[in-house]
């Protein structure tokens, strides 16, 4: 289905030659070029409201057009510039491009809706998350509650750094999802200690929803401590109509996943909308 994605297909990242350590050295030396030469993209998923079927938000998802192998996704990259350090300027340049984009989208008139960052741990211990985001708001003259950020669970057993970043981002408007939710050890009474906003529960869970009671059992757990932690919940990875009537019945807020669109390219993104609001409209 990926390769689907606007009719890209993705290509594999990895030198077919060389040792290790020089395959390694090849694709740290490759993704400082990439920022220099601004080859990543940022790609938009829409977040829809659950109850009320309307577009509230997008993901903004990171791609690297590579000059020669072409379109990269991700996991192909995110480790190595994770394991380098050089996730932390790449990271500035997804939230300067975030809020870049949210400004665009503001001066077309299109209505505001929050785009949403993926933020690595990596960011928090050596980036200078708050100026970082702080800068790029004020740079575009952005308001913050239009950004939001998502962070895995493993960013909060680093409690002591945590709390005061989120707070600060918090002072900025910036809300922060816990992305992958489910997946890691932490439990919701620690969640709650942190200004957290939502949860975001892992498509690992939304894809057996329909075959597997026990599954749909801890979904429904999930959904109901979060409420009651007043704490929002999205789910990510929603395939079909089924995982879409069962997470609306389980009362969960917001929905995103190929069911409703694959991450788009700004332009399609913008069409998505569009076609989406005349469907509504007629
Ligand atoms: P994630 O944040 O959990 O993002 C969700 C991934 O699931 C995305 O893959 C998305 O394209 C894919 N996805 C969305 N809907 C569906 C669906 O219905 N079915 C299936 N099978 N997959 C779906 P993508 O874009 O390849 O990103 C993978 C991971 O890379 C992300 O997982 C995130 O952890 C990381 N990532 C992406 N962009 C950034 C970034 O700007 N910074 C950092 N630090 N990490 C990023
Ligand atoms: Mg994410
Ligand atoms: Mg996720
Ligand atoms: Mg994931």
């Amino acid at each position: 289905y990926r390769a689907k994605e606007i009719g890209n297909s993705y290509v594999s990242y990895s030198p077919e030659i060389g040792t290790l350590p020089e395959r390694r050295f090849i694709m740290e030396r490759d993704l400082r070029l990439a920022l220099e030469r601004e080859e990543f993209e940022l790609y938009f998923q829409p977040q829809i409201d659950l109850q009320t079927g309307t577009l509230v938000g997008a993901e903004a998802l990171i791609r690297w057009r590579h000059p020669e192998k072409g379109w990269i996704l991700p996991e192909q990259f995110i480790p190595m510039a994770e394991s380098t350090g050089l996730i932390v300027p790449i990271g500035a340049w997804v939230i300067r491009a975030a809020c870049n984009q949210i400004k665009l989208w503001k001066d077309t008139g299109f209505d505001p809706i929050r785009l949403t960052v993926n933020v690595s741990v990596k960011q928090f211990e050596r980036g200078r998350l708050t100026e970082t985001f702080e800068s790029s708001l004020i740079e575009y003259g952005v308001d913050g509650r239009f950004l939001e950020m998502e962070v895995t669970e493993s960013v909060l057993l680093k409690h002591s750094l945590t709390a005061d970043n989120l707070r600060d981002l918090l002072r900025l408007g910036i809300r922060t999802s816990i992305d992958d939710f489910g997946t890691g050890y932490s439990s919701l009474s620690s969640l709650k200690k942190l200004p957290v906003y939502k949860l975001k529960i892992d498509r690992s869970f939304v894809t057996p929803l329909q075959e597997d009671p026990d599954i749909r059992a801890i979904t429904n757990a999930i959904i109901t401590m979060a409420a009651a932690l007043r704490l929002k919940t999205i789910a990510e990875g929603v395939e079909t109509q089924e995982q879409f009537d069962i997470l609306k019945k389980l009362g969960c807020d917001e929905i995103q996943g190929y069911y409703f669109s694959t991450p788009l390219p700004n332009l399609e993104f913008l069409k998505w909308v569009q076609d989406r609001k005349s469907i509504e409209g007629s």
